[in-house]
């Protein structure tokens, strides 16, 4: 059986060749409106979401791992997602 902790050493093995351009956009309105922005928060496993104090949610788009979890979750038309241009985002290295 494997542990939490076999799984935090096989993704350290990742790596990230980040863009400047980000590609996560989120509508702000939409999102607080039909809570998605929370949701984001709470499934993203990269803790790519975080809430501000003002409500508005902060990407950091960096360490994204590409999973898709947030577009399962996501309002219609609250999130923008698509995969970071080619030859930048998280390359796997666990074979
Ligand atoms: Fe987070 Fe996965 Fe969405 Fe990237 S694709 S922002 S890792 S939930």
């Amino acid at each position: 059986m494997t542990g939490f902790g076999d799984v935090t050493q096989r993704l350290a093995g990742n790596s990230y060749t980040v863009d400047e351009e980000s590609h996560i956009e989120i509508d702000q309105d939409l999102a607080r409106k039909t809570g998605t922005g929370k949701l984001l928060v709470k499934v993203c496993p990269a803790h790519v979401y975080s809430e501000n104090e003002d409500g508005t949610i902060s990407v950091i788009f960096a360490a994204c791992m590409e999973c898709g979890t947030c577009l399962a979750v996501a309002s219609p038309g609250s999130l923008k997602w698509h995969y970071p241009n080619g030859g930048f985002g998280i390359a796997f290295r666990e074979g």
